[in-house]
């Protein structure tokens, strides 16, 4: 029967008002819009969401941003249940392997270098100290890298005087526990869950919109707004609608994945690993209870048994199971929102999970949603707005993705040579143009990862500035900068020797 339920029964919806949502798809990003919009909607509106047990989901994706506990805390969401619940564990940034060069190694950090001291940024000391003579690495300055070097973790002092303020933290977790997780959460707000699988996607004739959907077993669906999160194949925004995909292979050319979990062994790391390997990078997730490793990789230059083989003899401990493979298009949707059908997750475009922002992605699509929430009528300019943000947020982590790749001195494969070699985006030669000239870290409107994280890959893959900031000029001698980044350095190491270690951090926050 149809099962669109009528909203204006409890009072609340008023003219024009959605009543009814239905959300297509239960992975992650299923499960993280029914639950943000259970609990933005909490009356006026039927939610239901349908997902097919025998199709499943993607099952990777664990590591995460620091926005994702803006999300946690907006759901009222305790810490130590959620990690509980998800066997997750801190996150401090990303340690980058080989990437540069073979044999060197350094930091992604959330959050900053130091704090300055006076109106330039504290890498321009750091860059005249060395000059001066100064050996301390830039991840030195790192709060972040203090702890994650250790294998401590504490959150962050709210003191802004004290260094213990400059980093930031997110988490690593089982998505799948997540999406149960919020399951439970979605459910117990009224969130209806139909298990069923979709074969069939009606239009209205004269609106062109989604009217309904239909299950194999031929139960209706019916909704106002539809949000599609069935995954790549994008049920409704590409197979109904017919919206296309803009490829980005030609600057992110890794398209296949094989993961597998691993025994852990060794202490629990505070952050995630990422190891650059012939035609692609491997990377290391710690959780509770496993390791998630997996490599992504070019299939133009490496085939899928290499990659397996290279993968199994390279994890720290044993194998769980055998290793799965995965195959994706790198892009997004040419809109993410078109008449009454949002795409949210995997059907909205995909990046690789080099700076681990796809579930930060569905989370940015979930706020996007509620910012220009429609009616029935479904105004265009809301439409057109969420369409040109999300565009614009998709396309600057693109450019930080192609930074990881272009700035690579590696030569040793065709891979990288050809990483090397390619063109890229000019909203991204600007800012790798800047850097170079004077160190400068160019900002640009809906930049996701900040200047400390350029700054981190533009140091730590060799694009090193030929003159410094004029202004340093200015800023007494060369000798104060060096004070100024021993200072800061020791600082640091004293504050991230006071912290708990990471696993008993975690164990406390469990018990509560
Ligand atoms: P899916 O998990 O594919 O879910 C699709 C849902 O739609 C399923 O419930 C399915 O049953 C349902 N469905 C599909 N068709 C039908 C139908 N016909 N009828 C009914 N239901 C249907 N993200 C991160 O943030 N961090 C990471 O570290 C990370 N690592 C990744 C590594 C790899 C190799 C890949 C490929 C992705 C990674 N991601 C990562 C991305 C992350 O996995 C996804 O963003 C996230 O899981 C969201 O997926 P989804 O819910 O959009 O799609």
């Amino acid at each position: 029967g149809d099962m669109q339920a009528d909203g204006q029964a409890d009072g609340q919806a008023g003219d024009g008002a959605i009543r009814s949502i239905l959300i297509v798809g239960g992975g992650t990003a299923g499960w993280m819009t029914a639950a943000a919009l259970a609990h933005a909607l909490p009356r006026g509106c039927t939610i239901t969401l349908v997902e097919s047990d025998a199709i499943g989901t993607v099952g990777v994706g664990e590591a995460t941003i620091p926005p994702i506990r803006l999300f946690n805390d907006t759901l009222g969401i305790d810490e130590g249940e959620f990690l509980k619940a998800t066997k997750g564990s801190y996150k401090l940034g990303i340690e980058f392997v080989g990437w540069g060069q073979e044999g060197h190694r350094y930091f992604h950090p959330f959050g900053t270098f130091g704090k300055p001291f006076d109106l330039l940024a504290v890498h321009q000391h750091w860059l005249r100290a060395r000059r001066a003579g100064s050996t301390i690495p830039l991840d030195a300055l790192s709060m972040a890298w203090g702890a994650a070097a250790r294998n401590r973790f504490a959150p962050p002092l709210a003191d802004p005087r004290s260094v213990g303020s400059t980093f930031d933290y997110a988490y690593h977790f089982d998505a799948g526990l997540y999406a149960a997780f919020l399951r439970r959460f979605a459910e117990a707000r009224r969130v209806v869950r139909v298990e069923g699988e979709v074969g069939d996607v009606a239009l209205d004739g004269e609106s062109g919109q989604v009217a309904h959907v239909t299950l194999t077993d031929g139960r209706r669906l019916a909704a106002d707004l539809f949000v599609d999160c069935s995954g790549f194949r994008g049920l409704l925004i590409a197979g109904a609608l017919g919206v296309g995909f803009e490829d980005w292979t030609h600057w992110l050319p890794c398209d296949r994945a094989v993961a597998v979990p691993s025994a852990n062994t060794g202490p629990l790391t505070p952050y995630t690993r990422s190891t650059a390997r012939a035609a692609g990078w491997q990377w290391r997730i710690p959780l509770q209870h496993r390791t998630g490793n997996g490599y992504v990789y070019a299939s133009r230059h490496l085939s899928d048994d290499e990659a397996a083989a290279t993968l199994l003899a390279n994890l720290d401990g044993e194998a769980l199971g055998d290793p799965r493979p995965l195959r994706f298009t790198t892009g997004r949707r040419t809109a993410f929102w078109r008449r009454n059908v949002v795409a949210i997750g995997l059907a909205s475009g995909f990046m690789e999970p080099l700076e681990s922002t796809s579930i930060h992605l569905i989370q940015a699509g979930i706020a996007k949603l509620l910012a220009y929430f429609p009616t029935r009528a479904f105004e265009p300019a809301g439409i057109a707005e969420y369409n040109r943000v999300a565009v614009t947020e998709s396309e600057r982590i693109r450019d930080f993705l192609i930074l990881h790749y272009v700035l690579t001195e590696r030569g040793d494969t065709d891979f990288w040579r050809a990483c090397a070699a390619m063109d890229i985006p000019d909203t991204l030669k600007l800012k790798i143009d800047h850097f170079r000239a004077h160190g400068r870290l160019v900002a640009r409107e809906m930049d996701l990862f900040g200047p400390a994280s350029w700054l981190a890959v533009h140091i730590g893959q060799g694009n090193w500035p030929a003159a410094l900031d004029p202004l340093i000029a200015y800023a007494g001698e060369p000798a104060e900068s060096v004070r100024f980044v021993e200072r800061l350095a020791e600082a640091i190491a004293r504050g991230a020797e006071t912290m708990p270690e990471h696993a008993a951090f975690i164990a406390r926050r469990i018990a509560g």
